[in-house]
């Protein structure tokens, strides 16, 4: 039996939408002292009809939905939403070169607060609400019954979840904290435990592929490297030379091992370590520069003060392209649209007195699906630019 909710009068319609959120604000009345946090909720319009079943936080974002159907909430449910998820992958990634790829993108797989990683034989769990994580051990056992060989199941805890609480990353399978994955051949070392998100940033694969394709014989600047994936990349397709940059000494070093694992240590490529946005960063040009920041406003709050760091850093970045290279800068800021980002660098083109050609809108990976009624899933925006 789960708990009943109800929505205040017309609340509903935004709810039957399709959008996966449901505000406080739209409930009848204040449920956090009746409801646990992290329970399944049965939601009903003032009419009392049933609208759906959600995850409840006591939060902002009190409900997250899961099913329009009147539905348990348990292994089915989880087998069912994976295995069609685990279809739409296998679909898209079908080559033995690669076998790291994100299994569930939250709410673009009907499942908001969950994200799942799988790195090869090891599956990551990033627990975005209360709710998943109350449900991680039966989201582990669906995992097993599709994936049989599964090695390791590691519950991984964003920062937000931990504050106040006992609550830590720890692991539903195995102990293994390291893996090795593969990449359209390429090989990158991933750490669940000590690397940023889930240990990898798999959203960027087939704009790494993109930019492997553009690199023979030329001289490639890389801003903020991490683990070096469009280095590496770039090296494969014989770059002339390649450049890696990062603030963090955990990424240098993790660039570093993944030069040696794919065997290009040489003088092909650097690594350093330098505040992009302070530091200068070279006397030369190149014929391609990559940014790739993290995101920079978190929050709608933030966004001013995002686009004028955007702004500067693509300022900073045109000047180190080669008259005729090409600039590939992304946003990961979800709150920075497309068409705010695309005047962003517009104006810092303006600002530099240079002029580009669009080459190509990216995003995100097709394994990373935004829904049609959740456009907030739409995170990563990319524009590879040919100065003119
Ligand atoms: N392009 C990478 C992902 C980049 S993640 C990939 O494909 O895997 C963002 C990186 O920016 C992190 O490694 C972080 O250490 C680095 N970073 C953040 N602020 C920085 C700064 N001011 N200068 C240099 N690097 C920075």
């Amino acid at each position: 039996m789960y708990d009943k909710v109800q929505l205040k009068k017309g609340k509903e319609t935004i709810v039957l939408r399709g959008h996966p959120w449901i505000f406080s604000g739209a409930f009848a009345q204040s449920y956090s002292n009746d409801i646990e946090e992290g329970k399944v909720i049965e939601v009903y319009s003032s009419e009392d009809q049933f609208i759906c079943m959600a995850h409840f936080q006591d939060a902002s974002i009190a409900g997250r939905v899961l099913s329009y159907k009147k539905e348990s909430i348990h292994l089915d449910f989880y087998v069912n939403k994976l295995q069609r998820a685990l279809e739409l992958r296998k679909a898209l990634i079908h080559s033995d070169e690669t076998n790291a790829f994100r299994w569930i993108h939250g709410e673009g797989d009907g499942l908001p607060g969950l994200v799942i990683d799988v790195y090869d034989r090891h599956v990551i769990l990033e627990l975005h609400s209360k709710g998943m994580y109350q449900d991680k051990e039966v989201i582990a056992e669906a995992v097993q019954s599709l994936m049989p060989s599964t090695e390791t199941i590691y519950a991984s805890l964003p920062s937000i979840l931990r504050q106040n609480s006992v609550w830590e990353s720890h692991y539903l399978l195995g102990q293994t904290s390291e893996s090795v994955i593969l990449e359209n051949g390429n090989q990158f070392l991933v750490n669940w435990e000590s690397g940023q998100k889930t240990g990898f940033f798999l959203d960027q694969r087939e704009n790494r592929a993109l930019l492997g394709s553009l690199s023979k014989n030329k001289s490639v600047l890389n801003l903020f490297s991490y683990s070096g994936g469009f280095s590496i990349y770039a090296l494969s397709q014989g770059a002339q030379s390649v450049e890696s940059v990062d603030i963090s000494e955990h990424a240098v070093s993790l660039c570093k091992r993944n030069e040696e694992l794919n065997g290009y240590s040489g003088a092909a490529h650097t690594i350093r370590r330098l505040d992009i946005m302070k530091d200068s960063i070279s006397d030369q040009l190149f014929d391609i520069v990559i940014v790739d920041p993290p995101a920079f406003a978190k929050n709608i709050k933030k966004r001013h003060k995002a686009v004028q760091a955007y702004k500067r850093l693509n300022q900073k970045a045109l000047k180190l392209v080669k008259p005729s290279g090409l600039l590939m800068t992304y946003s990961c800021s979800q709150v920075v649209s497309d068409q705010l980002f695309l005047d962003t660098i517009r104006s810092a083109f303006i600002a530099e007195r240079q002029q580009g050609q669009i080459l190509k809108h990216l995003e995100q990976g097709m394994d990373h699906p935004v829904s049609l009624t959740h456009e907030e899933g739409h995170y990563l925006k990319g524009l590879l630019i040919r100065k003119i």
